[in-house]
């Protein structure tokens, strides 16, 4: 039989898989993809609840978040999920080189086809997730190349790799439902760009699993504003919440032709095609 092909994300936060990437992740594991997820931080700069009663304290918080997202991909069907606790809201300012020997040393663990990461303007501008994506594309490349620090575990080479981006209309839709979103992201250096359809490389029909979406996102307590915050977007712009999409990074970088599958190239490969293993 054929191995399953194997799906790895590299982000910031532990929420982002599920509420950025989590109906695309739950329908391949439904198909038998291994869905890996490396989150590396804790995200424990976030909410702890309302100020008056607290749902856990800021010491808690990264611990909580973390077994939140053990939980969400659980409920997704991923084959694992880690957590590393470089700093939340200053991913930015660790040493490159730090962050990127910890994803060298789980591509090479993990071994996946498909990698998903965070596109240039980190969906919408925060700097965590600009600064996760670039080191992701760093450590896949390092990860391939077999004399680069062989005590991290035997080269690897990802074979597609997929930006998660915020498309044009989905913005413009959420800024119409939710002033504060579109005021907090005018605050930011970054500003998200314009990814309008004919930009995109990928567009995963996630129509099918949202309501599986919906409840992983509940697993993470935390962010029950935000997801209270969706659920009600959602119920106002149904289509919003249709549709997952990426640029791709490599091969052909950029947008068309615009792919439905992140695996739709690798299917058509003969199975002895496929790289072995370890
Ligand atoms: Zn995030």
């Amino acid at each position: 039989m054929k191995d399953p092909f194997v799906l790895g994300t590299i982000l910031a936060h532990p929420d982002d898989e599920t509420f950025g990437v989590g109906g695309t992740l739950i329908k391949y594991a439904d198909e038998g993809v291994r869905v890996h997820s490396l989150c590396l931080t804790q995200g424990d700069q976030g909410w702890m609840g309302d100020p008056e009663r607290p749902i856990v304290t800021r010491e808690r918080l990264g611990a909580m978040r973390a077994a939140e997202l053990a939980e969400s991909g659980h409920r997704m069907g991923l084959a694992s999920t880690t957590c590393l606790t470089y700093p939340d809201g200053a991913l930015a300012g660790v040493s490159g080189d730090e962050v990127v020997r910890d994803i060298v040393r789980w591509l090479r663990r993990v071994r996946p086809d498909v990698v998903i990461t965070w596109g240039p303007d980190g969906g919408y501008g925060h700097p965590d997730h600009v600064a996760a994506g670039e080191r992701a594309l760093k450590a896949i490349e390092l990860a391939g190349i077999q004399r680069h620090e062989p005590a991290l575990g035997a080269h690897w080479h990802v074979r597609r790799c997929y930006r998660f981006v915020a498309a044009a209309d989905f913005v413009d839709g959420i800024r119409e439902i939710n002033k504060q979103f579109a005021d907090y992201m005018e605050t930011l250096a970054v500003k998200p760009e314009r990814w309008t359809r004919d930009r995109l490389g990928a567009a995963i029909d996630i129509r099918e699993v949202v309501e599986r979406k919906i409840d992983a996102m509940k697993a993470h307590a935390t962010q029950e504003p935000d997801y209270r915050e969706w659920i009600a977007s959602r119920e106002k712009i149904p289509w919003l919440f249709s549709e997952e999409v990426f640029i791709r990074e490599f091969p052909d970088a950029g947008g068309p032709p615009l792919e439905t599958d992140l695996f739709g190239a690798l299917r058509g490969m003969s199975p002895g095609s496929l790289a072995k293993r370890a």
